[in-house]
């Protein structure tokens, strides 16, 4: 949400001859490398970059090979407003059949009775949600920024909060956590006409059944926002909104580890609604390579792998929350459920932003976050957020878990230190070269 400054230097070579196919009979089929070799080049830069440091930040992971050959398919050249066997173009008959397979497999993977997978995001997933549910002006309920809402749960700057009037909620100052008779208590004297549930920095988890009652009690309809927690929800290690909430909304690039998109699952009698707020209403055409791709993710999901894979996201972010506060981190909640853990750093006098800067310097990608009353702005905020689904897509296990807690507890207690700082990145650079990232390999 905020911008950020590389504090990494790359190592480009300052006489680099980049090279230009421009000749019309090759142009169209050269290669990346050969036809835009400066394009070309960012781009193994980039890939360079992931494989080389530790990816700790909670809301990204590493699509698989599949994933991304979908992603870059020709389906990337074809218009299809419109669903399945109702579209504004001609030539759909695999477009239908592509996103009828992804449709299914949603609807089987999270048990729902209508899903759609055209938003192109997760926040216009939830702007296509609200605009069913709701009239501008409405009164909703949401997680506060600071506490770990998102953006699209009413910023200020965000649509969210510039259409609807949101009344936000946050955790117990005590334990951290959701009070749920707080929200309650909140929703019976606000009477909001929704409430969104939801969060990008909250490690515990979320009952939603009681916040279905709650929200019928209130009168509010219930949105809840698994964005972060869809692939844990997918695999059953964490409960399931579904059956509870009017409208399910997901991004499927987090733990899902699908493309970067937009999921959303409602009951059968909303299905036309909620199509009709995604396209005609704030979309034109689908991104059918993304869908292409989502259908594979949403497949690689059902396999048995995948729900050991997220209990290996779980019990690595145990064990990294526990490490760290063995050696004198203090963790948001005390501890995490799920594949967050959110480390205040105020009790070692480094803000949140220092620290990022000092980690990514070293070859470890964190992002500074707010925590639960933080007296610093969000910018600087005094805590970092981890996350373990990338690293643990990399193969990183107990072990690897242990020493990364090590080495973040080294750097930052020794931000200044260049020598430590050395060390540590040759480190990482060695653990790194053990476990390539799948996509790339
Ligand atoms: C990431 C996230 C989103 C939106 O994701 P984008 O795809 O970046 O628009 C929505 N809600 C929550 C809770 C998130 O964490």
């Amino acid at each position: 949400m905020h911008p950020v400054r590389s504090g990494l230097v790359v190592d480009r070579q300052p006489n680099i001859q980049y090279h230009y196919d421009t000749d019309v009979k090759t142009a169209n089929t050269s290669s990346l490398a050969q036809r835009d070799s400066k394009a070309a080049t960012i781009l193994n830069l980039e890939a360079e970059r992931q494989a080389s440091t530790i990816n700790l930040i909670a809301s990204e992971n590493h699509a698989s090979r599949a994933v991304l050959e979908a992603q870059g398919s020709v389906l990337t050249d074809k218009y299809a407003e419109g669903y399945p066997g109702r579209r504004y173009y001609s030539g759909c008959i695999h477009i239908d059949e592509i996103e009828n397979l992804a449709v299914e497999r949603a609807r089987k993977l999270f048990k729902a009775e209508h899903a759609n997978v055209q938003a192109h995001s997760g926040s216009q997933a939830n702007m296509a949600a609200y605009s069913t549910l709701l009239e501008h002006g409405d009164t909703v309920m949401g997680m506060s920024l600071s506490h770990g809402g998102h953006l699209t749960h009413g910023a200020k700057v965000n649509f969210s909060g510039k259409w609807y009037n949101f009344v936000p909620y946050g955790v117990d100052r005590k334990t951290e956590m959701l009070n749920y008779d707080e929200i309650e208590k909140l929703a019976l004297e606000h009477k909001p006409e929704l409430i969104v549930v939801g969060a990008s920095s909250y490690s515990r988890i979320v009952d939603f059944e009681r916040l279905g009652h709650i929200a019928d009690r209130a009168g509010a309809k219930l949105l809840a926002d698994m964005a972060h927690i869809a692939g844990i929800v997918a695999a059953g290690l964490h409960p399931s909104p579904v059956r509870y909430a009017h409208v399910s909304t997901s991004t499927t690039h987090k733990t899902l580890r699908g493309p970067r998109g937009g999921l959303i699952l409602c009951k059968r009698e909303m299905a036309s609604a909620i199509d009709a707020a995604v396209f005609p209403g704030i979309q034109g055409g689908p991104a059918m390579h993304a869908i292409a791709a989502k259908a594979v993710c949403f497949f690689e999901a059902m396999q048995p792998e995948f729900v050991h894979y997220q209990e290996l996201v779980l019990e690595n972010a145990r064990t990294l929350a526990s490490e760290l506060q063995r050696q004198g981190m203090r963790i948001v909640s005390g501890g995490t459920d799920n594949h967050i853990v959110l480390v205040d750093l105020s009790p070692q006098g480094i803000t949140g932003r220092d620290a990022e800067q000092a980690l990514e310097a070293t070859g470890i990608t964190v992002n500074r976050n707010t925590i639960p009353f933080d007296p610093r702005p969000a910018p600087i905020a005094s805590g970092i957020r981890l996350g373990t689904p990338a690293v643990t897509t990399r193969g990183f296990g107990a072990e690897e878990m242990r020493r990364v807690a090590s080495l973040i507890i080294k750097v930052l207690s020794s931000a200044a230190d260049k020598r430590t700082q050395e060390q540590v990145r040759l480190e990482i650079r060695d653990l790194c070269q053990q476990f390539p990232i799948p996509g790339l390999a």
